[in-house]
């Protein structure tokens, strides 16, 4: 498929073609990665954030935002709870937060190894190649850096550069995890404000370019303490709508252009369609779900949107809810790490 290709079906609103659409990226779904849905446990360790970007409630000129950071110590209670649930991944995400230190998160890092057998995903932000480097020896599995965007003009109106940091350099970074050996995740929001068809097509073909082994996208949600939030400019006819169709068509194609590669149904797509933005999701290219096991205390703090879906449900609930849809659709709860079977292939393919 070619980027106009792509861009067509992004525009698609005949029923009967998205339907081929929904049934074609689930049978490759199924074929590729199979019937497992991987869970995984996701702490939210600290609310700080040195950045900017104009789209996040997080970023560091909100002066609302209440700024949390999570102790060692309750970080590896909350990962005893992710594995009694029976998980096999821990996912530790942040704002930007230089308290975060090299030193801190390579100990994090170790400790949880050694307690556990839990396979580790960092999503700390855009990080220096020695700290990528030391988290890797410390026995980090994966990373996950969204590019939000490959529009260079848009990614630059929405990330307000810390010592002139572009779209190129987050690819830069993607391509340094790659070397180091790490499973490595991107992905987009869909209906930023000034995104149009043809750069979320772009968006897509790149995430084939770039040979991701996991797939982030959801929806934009606009956060009233941020610049997007408040006084967006719209791309006028050719502006994507945040809505879940739009982030279903984009699952369902980044299932066909990267079949084997992992892929969440995320929180932000449940918090547009509450009802049924999870199941659709897994209907329709998704195998993977990150419920939420940060402390119930600090749950609101971590506001990068408004009115996040599950937010005030334990991690033991969510799990409930999400085991409960997993066998509803007939589908299997994934056991140990769950590797991206795209990650496997590249290894393989290098040893
Ligand atoms: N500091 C880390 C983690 C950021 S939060 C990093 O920069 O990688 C993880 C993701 O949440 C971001 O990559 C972004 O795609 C998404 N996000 C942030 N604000 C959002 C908003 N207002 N609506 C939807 N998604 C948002």
């Amino acid at each position: 498929m070619n980027d106009n290709e792509i861009c067509a079906f992004l525009k698609e609103e005949e029923t009967a073609r998205l339907d081929v659409l929904w049934s074609h990226a689930d049978a490759v779904r199924k074929k590729e990665v199979g019937n497992d849905v991987h869970l995984r446990g996701l702490l939210e360790i600290s609310s700080y954030c040195v950045r900017q970007c104009k789209y996040c409630g997080l970023r560091a000129p909100n002066r609302e935002a209440v700024r949390y950071r999570m102790t060692q110590d309750e970080i590896l209670q909350a990962v005893g709870e992710i594995v009694d649930a029976g998980y096999g991944t821990v996912v530790l995400q942040a704002g930007e937060d230089p308290a975060l230190t090299k030193e801190w998160v390579a100990g994090l890092v170790k400790r949880i190894k050694a307690d556990t057998g839990l396979a580790v995903t960092l999503s700390l932000g855009e990080m220096e190649d020695d700290k990528l480097k030391l988290w890797r020896d410390a026995g980090a599995d994966r990373y996950l850096l969204r590019f939000e965007t490959s529009d260079t003009d848009l990614y630059r109106r929405i990330h307000p550069p810390k010592q002139g940091k572009t779209l190129s350099e987050r690819v830069a970074i993607l391509k340094k995890l790659y070397e180091l050996g790490y499973e490595t995740g991107s992905g987009v929001m869909v209906g930023i404000p000034g995104q149009t068809y043809a750069s979320l097509a772009r968006d897509i073909a790149l995430f084939r370019e770039l040979g991701l082994h996991m797939i982030g996208v959801g929806p934009f949600l606009p956060h009233p303490a941020t610049p997007l939030g408040k006084d967006a400019v719209s791309a006028g006819k050719e502006q994507v709508p945040a809505t879940d169709v739009m982030v279903y068509k984009v699952l369902a194609l980044t299932r066909l252009l990267c079949p084997r590669t992992n892929i969440p149904a995320t929180t932000a797509l449940s918090t547009v369609n509450r009802t049924d933005g999870r199941k659709l999701g897994l209907l329709r290219g998704a195998n993977v779900i990150m419920p939420n096991f940060t402390p119930l205390k600090y749950r609101k703090a971590y506001d990068i949107y408004p009115d996040k879906a599950c937010s005030s449900e334990t991690g033991i609930q969510s799990d409930r809810n999400v085991r409960e849809l997993i066998v509803t659709l007939g589908r299997t709860v994934g056991r140990g790490r769950g590797d991206s079977p795209a990650f496997m292939q590249t290894s393989d393919e290098r040893s």
